[in-house]
């Protein structure tokens, strides 16, 4: 344990399990306790848009507690397919995305792995030099 940049707001802080900082950490605790008080009054399903509408908890925010397993009760969320848009209420792609991708993967997933892991080292450079910028 150290210091870390924190993954959402870029700061600097004591790293912990959660990889965002304390702030951000009170934030989404806030968010996520919105969100399951809008689900509680859903009957059975919801959709992340109309969630965001609901509680004003920013969609990103709202796929995170999604990814996690963090959406209580029986509520159905359904969420655009990040290829296509159609929507779904698990994994990252719907069907047919998926099926695409299962006859492509054989050929992208190396290049794809690499393509991601470099966006996303580039991301956290950004993220950390705008921080100290801001000093
Ligand atoms: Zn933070
Ligand atoms: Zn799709």
């Amino acid at each position: 344990m150290g210091l870390a940049n924190c993954q959402q707001c870029g700061k600097l802080y004591m790293e912990n399990e959660f990889g965002i900082c304390v702030d951000c950490i009170r934030l989404q605790q806030e968010d996520e306790a919105k969100v399951g008080a809008y689900l509680r009054d859903v009957v059975d399903h919801a959709s992340v848009a109309e969630i965001h509408e609901a509680t004003g908890v920013k969609e990103r925010v709202i796929m995170r507690m999604i990814r996690q397993g963090r959406i209580i009760g029986g509520v159905k969320v359904f969420y655009a397919c990040e290829t296509c848009g159609a929507p779904i209420a698990n994994g990252r792609l719907c069907e047919k995305c998926n099926q695409n991708i299962v006859s492509q993967m054989a050929h992208l997933e190396i290049n794809n792995s690499a393509d991601e892991k470099l966006k996303m080292a580039t991301r956290g450079v950004r993220m950390y030099s705008k921080e100290k910028g801001t000093k």
